[in-house]
């Protein structure tokens, strides 16, 4: 049972068009920086504005300040109004002035979220269980019934609430909330809260993408589910305008509010605004709008850092957005890093040439986990955008359960790129990117492993091609088999316990065997064994250099896979086929 905890975010974008709602006096400054939580009432101190004026009445009051400059302090009002003013610059990443000047203005113009900035509803968070508690049921028709009541209550307290004392809090330090104990969510899109204006595939196909992009950079994975009961349902999702779908949040036409979000997983965009699917160049982008706004009912406040898709601003368009790595960060400070097993990880080299005419060898990394897989960018350090894929996809003609081992043989003679799975293994053809049924030397595939390598028999844990001496190194149980390239046949030595040919360094602090993959890395020109959530790196001739008492291949101890690879996570089956390319 998740905690019940009920808030809502408010999306609320401020246009240009009406000049009324511009924040061009210290008045309007001063109603702005209350809303978005930069002006708290002191302790004792009475809310200054009431539910009703912050949140709809458009109130006009004398200016009482020079637009631009400089206050004089008189009154504890005007200092309030001055350090809320600084917060205000200082998180919009504006000079510190104090000064309501045109920057400033310009600033508090922007298309922005309503959701306030420096709130942490610890109190309200409380009131909202137990309300939640005793009236959520997330049915929609309860929801109706409820809407002329409940719903202003709420709204009443959730304003009071961001004008209520509590300490002085850093927006920096607030990181959000874990909104859900649970790995697995139900999205649903509500029937009574179709857009008007894309179609329901659209929809649905957006909704899937913003969804599959917080599963690909967390542990938790979304599926759509348009049979559950509705209180099963985790997050809810609809279009309306006005008064909308029960909701106490009204809309308001164009150019204003255009999506809010309760904590408890309700997400409602206005449908009287113009939104567009990905990469249309105008218009607000759906994607981006429902990847904000999941990234609330998930937990996470606004993120003041440009390249945040948790930006209170709405911003145009910028073709590909992603949720980038300090995203990341933040998303898996509430719900842990991705972990898990590999099947087989393998750098894939191939030739190219570049427009010079040079040949270069170039390579990448791959993460296979049953049937998918991950391409990671070594560079980057994180997984292509839009992995994983299934490995029948990319890998044409491999078992779609996946594979137990690559091997790459790759020395002057040979170039061959071999699969095992089971006791068969596949060649396969890179230039026309798939299996060979048959090879140019006329040997058909799939093959008996135990035909093709003489003295190894399939199934095998994993295995890797050493360059250094033209062995493939075969994993099975907690043996090891040697197999030598040059004259097809096992080593004499073969096969080993993996604890000879890999001695642990720190003694007791290695796999033994049952290896999930072993891996040899180009990029750290060193070979990786992998086993559940950790790996163990044998040491490199530069560490034997450094440190001459280290063994030949000896394990250096083990670590985590997810501090060397970061965010190869798992997506719902249920999105896998929803591609961003
Ligand atoms: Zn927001
Ligand atoms: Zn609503």
């Amino acid at each position: 049972m998740l905690v019940a905890i009920r808030l809502i975010f408010i999306l609320r974008t401020f246009i240009f068009i009406s000049a009324e709602k511009i924040f061009h006096s210290r008045d309007h400054s001063d109603r702005f920086l209350s809303k978005y939580g930069f002006i708290k009432a002191g302790d004792g101190d009475e809310p200054q504005i009431s539910a009703e004026a912050a949140g709809e009445t458009d109130v006009s009051l004398p200016l009482d300040l020079q637009e631009g400059g400089s206050t004089s302090g008189s009154s504890s009002a005007d200092l309030q109004f001055i350090t809320a003013l600084k917060e205000f610059q200082r998180v919009s990443g504006l000079p510190v002035s104090g000064v309501f000047d045109d920057a400033t203005k310009a600033a508090m113009n922007k298309p922005r979220c309503g959701v306030p900035d420096q709130d942490e509803e610890l109190d309200s968070t409380k009131q909202d269980t137990a309300e939640s508690n005793s009236t959520s049921t997330h049915n929609h028709t309860d929801a109706v019934n409820a809407s002329e009541t409940q719903p202003h209550e709420r709204k009443k307290r959730h304003l009071a609430a961001l004008l209520k004392s509590r300490k002085k809090r850093d927006a920096s330090e607030w990181t959000g909330y874990m909104a859900f104990s649970k790995s697995l969510l139900k999205w649903r899109l509500m029937g009574e809260g179709y857009s008007s204006q894309l179609s329901i595939d659209e929809q649905k196909y957006i909704f899937r993408l913003a969804f599959r992009m917080w599963s690909e950079v967390s542990p938790l994975q979304f599926v759509e589910d348009v049979h559950s009961p509705l209180e099963d349902i985790d997050i809810r999702l609809g279009f309306g305008t006005g008064r909308h779908l029960g909701c106490s949040q009204r809309f308001d036409g164009a150019g204003r509010e255009f999506a809010h979000a309760w904590f408890l997983g309700d997400i409602h965009f206005d449908d009287d605004e113009h939104f567009t699917v990905p990469n249309m160049g105008n218009g607000i982008s759906l994607l981006k709008v429902a990847v904000h706004e999941i990234g609330h009912v998930l937990g996470l406040p606004h993120i003041y850092r440009p390249g945040s898709i948790m930006q209170p601003s709405y911003l145009p368009q910028d073709g590909g957005f992603e949720i980038d790595w300090m995203d990341r960060k933040s998303i898996q400070s509430l719900y842990g890093v991705c972990k898990g097993h590999f099947s087989t990880v393998f750098d894939w080299i191939r030739k190219e040439q570049t427009p010079y005419g040079e040949v270069v060898v170039r390579f990448n990394t791959y993460f296979m986990r049953d049937g998918l897989y991950w391409l990671y960018e070594n560079r980057n350090n994180r997984t292509r955008y839009g992995d994983p894929v299934a490995v029948q996809v990319g890998w044409h003609g491999l078992p779609s359960s996946g594979v137990d081992a690559y091997v790459h043989v790759w020395n002057r003679k040979t170039d061959a790129v071999y699969f095992f799975k089971g006791v068969q293994y596949w060649r396969y053809d890179s230039e026309n990117d798939q299996v060979f049924s048959e090879d140019a030397d006329g040997r058909s595939y799939p093959r008996l492993i135990s035909e093709g390598f003489p003295g190894v028999s399939g199934p095998v844990d994993t295995a890797y091609y050493d360059r250094r001496d033209a062995h493939i190194y075969f994993f099975k149980g907690s043996q090891v088999f040697r197999f030598d390239v040059r004259v097809n046949r096992l080593a004499s030595s073969s096969p080993q316990n993996i604890s000879e040919v890999f001695p642990a360094v720190v003694p007791g602090n290695h796999p033994v065997g049952n290896l999930d993959a072993a891996y040899f890395s180009y990029t750290h020109n060193t070979v990786f064994l992998l086993k559940g959530a950790w790996y163990w790196r044998v040491v490199s001739g530069r560490d034997r250099r450094r440190s001459a008492s280290l063994p030949l291949n000896g394990l250096l101890p083990r670590r985590n896979v997810d501090e060397q690879w970061f965010d190869i996570c798992d997506v719902h089956g249920s999105s896998l086929r929803t591609a961003r390319r």
